[in-house]
């Protein structure tokens, strides 16, 4: 399942293509899952819009869209007037969010290019392309808003007194409270094992027997995990690609994350795995505490 990284790859790689494009139409298919608004609700939030920017929140993939493209109906002045006057003009502005799922990606590709299979959603462009979204188990999910906002904090911006706070006090697991995206948005499996092995704490201890030194640690090590990830331009670990449609990520190196009962590239301990809410945890029982 792409994470933080790979989505912030994603988003980065989508807004330098179709940035300024406009969606002319919207073709859905039939297959009701990767539909979490209503189909005509998102045709209508994204036909005749211009795409002013692509940006990540938490795992998903944001298309900020406005009206400025060539309307279908255009609304003479009057009736505008009119409209406004009866508080009830058209919201200007909406977004597009896209979540990946574990298969899901997004290709910006020719018109002209065949149409893959397992294709929930293609918005032909005015610029003669097409972005298309194609997922084959279905765990993906579209849908429009206005004003979106994803519940839990932004790992790379919250702050050390914020991020403290959100981990104070938890019973839960740390592996676990990570996972939350209510807590933090966008740390995944991979990331969070990653992160749990660079500040040397066990994924099984509980959130609120982090002390004073542990918390901060963890936060520089989240960070620093997730930068040097999207610095790579995302791992890869499962069947995923670029906006391009070519798979061209670099992984990196995990240290723990499915290196079960391979040495500890410190201290040569074999790694753990253990199953902690039903997601495998990866650990060293030596450099971990
Ligand atoms: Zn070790």
């Amino acid at each position: 399942m792409p994470e933080l990284p790979e989505v912030e790859t994603i988003a980065r790689g989508l807004a330098s293509r179709v940035t300024g494009d406009v969606i002319e139409s919207v073709w859905l298919g039939s297959k009701p899952e990767p539909l979490k608004s209503a189909a005509s609700e998102i045709v209508a939030a994204l036909e005749a819009k211009r795409i002013t920017g692509v940006h990540r929140v938490g795992k998903h993939i944001v298309f900020d869209l406005e009206n400025g493209g060539r309307a279908s109906s255009p609304v003479p002045t009057q009736s505008r007037r009119k409209s406004a006057k009866a508080r009830g003009p058209l919201p200007t502005t909406a977004q597009w969010i896209v979540h990946l799922g574990m298969t899901g990606r997004m290709l910006v590709c020719k018109a002209t290019q065949a149409i893959e299979k397992h294709t929930h959603a293609v918005a032909k462009l005015a610029s003669g392309r097409e972005l298309r979204f194609v997922d084959p188990r279905r765990f993906g999910r579209l849908s429009v808003a206005h004003g979106f906002a994803a519940a839990g904090s932004e790992p790379l911006e919250v702050d050390l007194h914020l991020f403290v706070e959100l981990f104070r006090g938890r019973k839960t697991p740390i592996k676990s409270a990570l996972l939350n995206q209510k807590l933090l948005r966008g740390v995944g499996n991979i990331y969070a094992d990653e992160s749990l092995f660079r500040a040397g704490i066990r994924p099984r201890r509980r959130a609120a027997s982090l002390t004073r030194k542990e918390l901060p640690r963890l936060y520089a090590s989240i960070q620093e995990v997730l930068k040097e990830a999207i610095a790579l331009g995302g791992s890869s670990v499962s069947d995923y690609v670029d906006a391009d449609g070519e798979e061209g990520f670099f992984q990196l190196q995990h240290r723990v994350y499915g290196r079960e009962r391979e040495p500890c590239l410190i201290c040569k301990t074999p790694i753990k795995r253990v199953v902690i809410a039903g997601r495998s945890s990866h650990y060293c029982p030596r450099c971990q505490k």
